[in-house]
């Protein structure tokens, strides 16, 4: 009997130390608040589970800033559905990032493959410089965006690493398949990035983010609904400047384009008045919006000041993110007055 309890002392001795110096190593390597156990040490047992580091939380951003990321096909669906609202959280020093999940190496009629995708990449770095945000561009062939578990991982991992309070990204039903699985990914990451084990290599988000589409015009399975509707006026200019910084998009037509469009580099004139053309252009397409969603805009900004409005971009609510009140949204949309 004595024997057995000699050993059952020195197992006992044996897991409290295994215990201290696991709860030490976590310590050192940074182990943040843990759900619901901020930083206890397991109690001693011989489960070797227990004793296992637990994923960490991502720490609350301090700044009191908002933190948006934003989703698009190519590199410039972002700079186009949400360019001037990306402006605006930034004038007022929110942080803003936007995330081309294909390198866009098909989209001209000229070119392709590599040189493409750095031109394109180059472009899309001076619309950040542009609106005063970051950008970034993954390397996955244009045309070529799959719903994949690796995929659903990299989007969960960018939503947490840049700790988003917002994401938006295109609706799940668009001509396009890269924006339609762009719209599934997202919609996919929505609550996972909340799940501690998924992806436990970075550290989780304690709070689903506020998950929102932006506008098209596809009808079926439904309409979009304009949920929020911003005022852009007052940075329509750098949006505008996107549009020209896009040019082996728009100013050379991109993927459907052709030499018909381009006029001789020499004939200035010819140059400068297909430039107007395109501004021109899209400075109506942002019109548009403002036109088709003047009841909501009455609704955020009063009947007044919607009125006045010339210039706007819109979100849809999707309902996989966190469930919110109209004042949080009004939070996390800080243009409309009361
Ligand atoms: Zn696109």
């Amino acid at each position: 009997m004595s024997e057995i309890r000699t050993a059952w002392r020195c197992w006992v001795a044996l897991s409290g130390l295994a215990v201290f110096v696991a709860g030490a190593v976590w310590g050192a390597s940074g182990g943040g608040a843990q759900p619901g156990t901020a930083d206890q040490v397991p109690s001693a047992t011989a489960d070797p589970a227990v004793l296992a580091p637990l994923p960490r939380a991502a720490p609350p951003a301090e700044d009191g800033k908002l933190r948006v990321i934003v989703f698009g096909g190519h590199p410039d669906d972002c700079e186009l559905d949400a360019g001037g609202t990306a402006a605006r959280w930034a004038k007022m020093g929110h942080k803003v990032k936007f995330v081309s999940c294909t390198n866009g190496d098909i989209g001209h009629w000229r070119m392709a493959g590599g040189p493409l995708a750095l031109r394109r990449k180059a472009e899309v770095q001076r619309c950040a410089e542009i609106l005063g945000i970051e950008t970034e561009v993954l390397d996955i062939h244009d045309g070529e965006l799959m719903v994949t578990m690796g995929n659903r991982r990299t989007i969960c991992r960018l939503i947490r690493q840049w700790r988003a309070d917002v994401v938006i990204s295109h609706r799940p039903n668009d001509y396009h398949p890269d924006h339609r699985y762009t719209g599934q990914l997202v919609m996919d990451a929505a609550y996972m990035v909340t799940v501690p084990y998924f992806c436990p290599d970075t550290p989780y988000l304690t709070r689903n983010p506020v998950f929102l589409f932006s506008e098209d015009g596809f009808q079926r399975p439904h309409p979009f609904t304009a949920d929020v509707v911003v005022p852009i006026d007052e940075v329509i200019e750098q949006k505008l400047a996107c549009v020209d910084a896009l040019e082996s998009q728009f100013y050379e037509g991109g993927c459907n384009g052709g030499p018909e469009l381009l006029p001789d580099p020499a004939d200035t004139a010819a140059v400068a008045a297909r430039k107007q053309e395109i501004r021109q252009q899209f400075a109506a397409r942002f019109a548009a919006v403002a036109e088709r969603h003047r009841k909501k805009l009455a609704e955020l900004c009063g009947p007044e000041a919607a009125r006045t409005v010339r210039y706007a971009e819109a979100f849809e609510i999707c309902e996989y993110g966190r469930r919110h009140s109209e004042q949080e949204l009004r939070t996390l949309f800080p243009f409309f007055e009361r």
